[in-house]
């Protein structure tokens, strides 16, 4: 078979740009499609913290692990050179639940015992400047932060990567041979293999793929003159609301996270909702009023934008990677929730591992093998007799 390109990409997300780069980097010939534009979507209206102690323990809190250590290769000599930015940050407890989250979160980074570490831990004095409501405060050491829609461009500046957009997906289709893709406006374009990297749009093409939005409200601030944070503050009920389930809820526990802008984040709800354009008063105002009761110094800022981002969520709270059946023409990469920036660069590389036929990295197999999206066409199968 001839094609031009060996592999595309669909999706110019932050999880479809890492991939992209990795297989060029491999030598492959490959295009990089989107329906709209480079972070169009969940990646350029995003929180960026590539945390590990946010995620649920297990499969996730190991990924995270390793992709953590593995952007920071990529942040020293690599693609996200000036991309990711080390900081440490801070979690908050105001009640009796958040406390027990708290210690949890001790807990979950000491049986880790990876790069992440507990700094200190006490009481409000640990840093002036939070509200009186803050009963205690720990310290995670070793994480960073990277904006998604910057390291989306850093990738996409690789010339060794064809680009095509605005060009929608409207069918794939594979065989023996390679796969046919149908793009809106009845072009055709015939390609050896296709990673799917469409967020919560994969289900279009995919209908059996169990993705489902979940939004949340982000606000951004102007840049402080003083009061400025040295990394992010967040909430023990966003913890609770990360590790419980995929599926989301009422809850809008606070993040404040101080951008390398100068800016302030303020985020964010985690509300089942189809219509990522409803931008809800009662959100904003409720997290407005929570971060200036945490931070008192955000009272003197200046909203200027806010926005809705909408997350890719999957009933079982584990991101899709792998591919679809044994010819392997078609690997799926979605369902990346809430961490799909943390997770983007270990991503990116094991995911053009699998579309080159390469091994997994030895000591990830088992994490790998229970994103495969196997797990779900056979329950689909299974549902259909
Ligand atoms: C409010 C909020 C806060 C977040 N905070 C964090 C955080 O702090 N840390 C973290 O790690 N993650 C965070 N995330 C999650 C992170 O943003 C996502 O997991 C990540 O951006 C997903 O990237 P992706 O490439 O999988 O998908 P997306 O960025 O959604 O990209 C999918 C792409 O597919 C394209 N597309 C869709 N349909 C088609 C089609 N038919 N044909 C062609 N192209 C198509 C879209 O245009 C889009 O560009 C947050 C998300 C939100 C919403």
């Amino acid at each position: 078979m001839h094609t031009e390109f060996d592999v595309a990409v669909l999706g110019a997300g932050i999880v479809g740009a890492a991939t992209a780069w990795h297989l060029a980097q491999q030598g492959a010939r490959v295009i990089v499609i989107d329906a709209t534009g480079p972070a169009a979507a969940a990646s350029g209206a995003s929180d960026g913290a590539v945390s590990v102690a946010s995620k649920k323990p297990g499969v996730l809190a190991r990924l995270a692990t390793e992709s953590l250590l593995y952007t920071r290769i990529m942040a020293k000599n690599g693609p996200l050179a000036g991309q990711f930015h080390a900081r440490p940050s801070w979690y908050f407890a105001t009640n009796d639940v958040e406390l027990e989250a708290l210690d949890a979160l001790r807990a979950k980074l000491l049986a880790l015992d990876g790069p992440v570490r507990i700094g200190q831990d006490g009481g409000p004095d640990l840093l002036a400047g939070v509200g009186v409501s803050v009963r205690r405060l720990v310290e995670i050491r070793g994480e960073g932060h990277m904006t998604g829609y910057s390291a989306v461009r850093a990738y996409l500046d690789d010339r060794r990567i064809a680009r095509r957009w605005p060009a929608a997906i409207t069918d794939i289709d594979p065989d023996t041979t390679g796969v046919t893709l149908s793009l809106a406006g009845g072009d055709d374009l015939r390609v050896g293999r296709v990673v799917v990297a469409l967020g919560v749009s994969t289900p279009m093409l995919f209908p059996e793929m169990p993705v489902r939005p979940l939004s949340g409200h982000l606000i951004i601030t102007d840049k402080p003159q003083s009061g400025a944070l040295a990394g992010a503050l967040t909430a023990g009920a966003y913890l609770i609301a990360k590790t419980s389930s995929g599926t989301g809820s009422s809850e809008r526990p606070v993040v404040i996270d101080p951008l390398i802008t100068g800016q302030m984040l303020i985020g964010s709800s985690r509300v089942p909702e189809a219509d990522a354009a409803r931008m809800d008063f009662t959100t904003i105002l409720h997290l407005v009023r929570q971060a200036a009761a945490i931070w008192p110094a955000l009272s003197e800022r200046r909203i200027i934008r806010t926005f809705v981002g909408v997350r890719a969520a999957v009933q079982d709270g584990l991101p899709i990677v792998g591919p679809m059946d044994h010819r392997g023409r078609v690997v799926m990469a979605t369902g990346f929730e809430g961490d799909g920036i943390c997770l983007s660069s270990l991503i990116g590389r094991e995911v053009a591992a699998m579309v080159l036929g390469l091994a997994p990295t030895p000591a990830l197999d088992r994490e790998l093998a229970a994103l495969s999206p196997t797990r779900f066409i056979h329950t689909a199968r299974e549902a259909a007799e």
